[in-house]
């Protein structure tokens, strides 16, 4: 009877680890709720075994199998998880409408033609009219003086019906941009750019004043975080990754993306390592990463042969490729080579489609929580 026993569970652990071994056939796009399934087989089973142990385990134990290892190339779906978030932002803007009166408005500022610039601003004012929150535009061309700029930023900041402000960046080369970011009111400044958000964000204290930092509820957090980096954290939770203790490596460490984004996963307790232009051994470093979040603006740079089987890779890099296949002469494509990637990583996000509408969700919520706050 013993033996029986043992035959079984043998042959049923080994079924398991046969069904978990990591497969390139599978495909599939996430489904955009909160209680996302990331397993196959076995939901939310973190890895305890190596895998050859497996073989020898009771059925019952292995339960514990890595949650990476029996999926490979799904796609993160950032547009799909965007538009849940969105109406749940148009729920809570409506819901605030009602028991306060407040609507949540949003000044966003552009200055000169270029044309990627106008699109963004384009995009982001229609989101606001889609989540009843009110925008208000100001355009300027390219001649405009730095004074004009800030006097104008310093009206908006008296503003009762104006909760956050937005600079599209780049400004023109004679303007100090700096120097724009720091005349809004950091309370207004909903793309977390302003130095003392910066700042709060880089401390590794526990508490502002007597508010105890939640770092897993965003908009608990009683300073502004950037958007972008805030939208990769999203993704993940969304998606049912894990990040405490796991191994994160951020590619770019700029003030917009890559530096906030090391600290958001560092205050979320991952250990982080930050690539930048001067590493010497980026492909080994990445090599040992759990998540990968690639920063860069460089078209494709990471290889799938960088990454560790089962990874996870959050792409923020938009940049255009030539592609004489295309009405436009080029296509968007992220900062890691897709292709090869989601043959490698567990789960991925597309260029375009990933990161992207995270930015501009967060950007509404942002904005939603200041008007809150006010
Ligand atoms: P950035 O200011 O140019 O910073 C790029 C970073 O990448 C720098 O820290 C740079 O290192 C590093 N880098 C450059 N070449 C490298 C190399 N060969 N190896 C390793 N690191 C290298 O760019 P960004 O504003 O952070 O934007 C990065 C990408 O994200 C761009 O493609 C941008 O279009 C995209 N983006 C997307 C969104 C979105 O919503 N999806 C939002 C913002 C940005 P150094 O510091 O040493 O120079």
């Amino acid at each position: 009877m013993f033996f029986a026993l043992a035959i079984i569970s043998g042959a049923l652990a080994f079924a398991e680890t046969y069904h978990s071994r990591p497969r390139t056939s599978r495909r599939g796009a996430f489904a955009p709720s909160s209680g996302l399934q990331i397993t196959l087989g076995r939901p939310n089973s973190p890895k305890k075994f190596p895998i050859r142990f497996q073989h020898f385990k009771p059925w019952f134990l292995c339960k514990n199998i890595s949650t990476n290892l029996n999926m490979i190339g799904q796609i993160i779906d950032g547009k799909a998880i965007a538009e849940v978030l969105r109406a749940e932002i148009k729920d809570q803007v409506s819901k605030l409408k009602e028991e306060t009166g407040k609507v949540p408005g949003l000044a966003v500022i552009l200055v000169g033609g270029r044309t990627d610039s106008a699109t963004y601003v384009r995009m982001k004012k229609k989101a606001c009219e889609e989540c009843g929150i009110a925008s208000f535009g100001y355009e300027y061309s390219e001649t405009v003086t730095q004074d004009e700029l800030q006097s104008l930023i310093r009206e908006l900041n008296d503003r009762a019906d104006i909760h956050g402000i937005l600079v599209q960046l780049p400004l023109p080369q004679h303007i100090d941009e700096h120097a724009v970011l720091n005349t809004v009111d950091k309370s207004k400044d909903v793309d977390g750019l302003h130095p003392l958000n910066v700042a709060s964000l880089c401390s590794t204290s526990t508490h502002v004043g007597n508010t105890k930092l939640n770092w897993n509820d965003f908009t608990q957090i009683p300073f502004h975080i950037a958007c972008t980096p805030q939208g990769c954290i999203e993704l993940l939770d969304r998606s049912g990754i894990q990040i405490q203790g796991k191994n994160a490596v951020v590619i770019g460490r700029s003030n917009l993306v890559g530096l906030p984004l090391a600290m958001l996963l560092m205050h979320r307790n991952a250990t982080v390592t930050i690539v930048h232009s001067r590493t010497l051994n980026a492909p080994e470093l990445v090599s040992r990463a759990d998540i990968v979040l690639a920063a860069v603006g460089r078209p494709e740079i990471v290889k799938g042969e960088w990454l560790k089987p089962g990874c996870v890779v959050i792409d923020v890099g938009i940049n255009s490729k030539h592609d004489p296949t295309t009405t436009r002469g080029y296509k968007l494509v992220g900062d890691v080579d897709f292709a090869e990637a989601k043959e490698v990583a567990s789960l991925i996000t597309p260029v375009p489609g990933g990161v992207g509408p995270m930015t501009i969700a967060m950007l509404l919520r942002n904005t939603l929580n200041q008007c809150r706050r006010s």
